[in-house]
């Protein structure tokens, strides 16, 4: 069974990128220039580290499961969301 990140759309990750390498050469004052009302205007071309599954592939599953991944990338978004006083209706819960 395929199961994906339930992102909630909340744009706060991409509005978190200071100090990322990553992502240093779309950082305006912290914002992503490709986030857009909340959505990502390159999402076909977006960079590896955008894409929760491939970056986990790719990336991190050597070191976890997918569901210690998406665990712990939702304890991110929470807390992101909360440090940037973002409504409670976009934090991510996992259901597993
Ligand atoms: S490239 Fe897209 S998904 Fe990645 S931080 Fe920028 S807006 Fe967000």
């Amino acid at each position: 069974m395929t199961v994906a990140f339930p992102c909630t759309k909340c744009g706060a990750c991409c509005s978190a990128i200071e100090g990322i390498d990553f992502l240093a050469e779309y950082n305006v004052n912290g914002v992503c220039q490709h986030l857009v009302n909340n959505g990502c205007s390159i999402y076909e071309s977006r960079p590896l580290l955008c894409r929760i599954d491939e970056a986990f592939e790719t990336i991190f599953s050597t070191y976890m499961t997918k569901e210690e991944y998406y665990i712990s990338n939702a304890k991110a978004c929470n807390i992101l969301q909360e440090q940037k006083g973002i409504d409670k209706k976009y934090r991510v819960t996992i259901g597993c």
